[in-house]
């Protein structure tokens, strides 16, 4: 579903990214774990093309996102993004959030969108929250709402970029239930974080970053059974 080939990004002299090599099956749920300013982000941000890399090729399905001729808008419209900080729009309501993007970008029906927004809720336990603005619910049910307006345009892959991290302790279960359900009903999922349980427990692969290097790639099991890395071993350490 998702290769990467030989991925490099620099932001001026800074190599951020320096080779990532990988691929990502239809289906799969890869955990991204690594120290602070490892590259976590951006790797996932060019994924979607929300940064431009500097080198290297990525193919979604079965086109190259990184040859000019792709239409960034298009790609974005398959991979949904969910981030740390939710980023809902403030100014509507939950379903206006889940149904913008159908709407405007798909031209799908409102009636619709709606339809699908109400049903898409209910998968994260928010229906009764349609009509509430986003400043009056938790930051835990923010999050889920944020999963269910990318959800709404029905993306063949969801990346995560820390989604509990910003989460009061008591939140950070709901999300990742949320997130469990969904990987059980197939759906090809990268994410990027520092819960460590959850990735052993849902991800079918652990990619530890280092220094913009994919310095492993393995089964949880055996990742943090025997990291094969001092770096690995030295940040689980450090996390457990
Ligand atoms: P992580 O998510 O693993 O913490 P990031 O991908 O956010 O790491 O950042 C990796 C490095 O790239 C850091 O040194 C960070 O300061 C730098 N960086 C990230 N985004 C930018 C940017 N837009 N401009 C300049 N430097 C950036
Ligand atoms: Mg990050």
């Amino acid at each position: 579903m998702i290769k990467v080939e030989d991925l490099h990004k620099s932001f001026g002299k800074l190599e951020v990214l320096k080779g990532i090599t990988t691929t990502i099956k239809q289906g799969e749920v890869v955990a991204i774990i690594g120290p602070s300013g490892s590259g976590k982000s951006t790797f996932l941000r060019c994924l979607n093309l929300l940064e431009e890399p500097t080198k290297g090729r990525i193919w979604i399905g079965n086109e190259e996102i990184t040859d000019k001729k792709t239409n960034i808008m298009e790609v974005r419209q398959h991979v949904g993004m969910v981030f740390q900080h939710f980023h809902l729009f403030p100014h509507m309501t939950v379903l206006e959030n889940v149904t913008y993007a159908p709407i405007k970008v798909k031209g799908m029906a409102k009636a619709e969108a709606e339809a699908k927004g109400i049903e898409l809720l209910k998968k994260v336990g928010l229906e009764q929250k349609a009509d509430e603005y986003p400043s009056r619910l938790s930051g835990g049910q923010k999050q889920r709402v944020a999963i269910a307006r990318a959800l709404a345009m029905s993306p063949d892959v969801m990346l995560f970029d820390e989604p509990t991290s910003a989460l009061d302790p008591e939140m950070v279960k709901e999300v990742l239930e949320v997130m469990k359900s969904l990987a059980h009903t197939g759906m090809t999922m990268a994410i990027v974080t520092h819960e460590m349980g959850f990735a052993r427990e849902v991800a079918d692969r652990v990619l530890f970053l280092d220094g913009g290097q994919l310095i492993e790639d393995a089964p949880p099991q055996q990742f943090f059974a025997s990291p094969k890395s001092k770096r690995a071993q030295e940040f689980l350490e450090k996390m457990l």
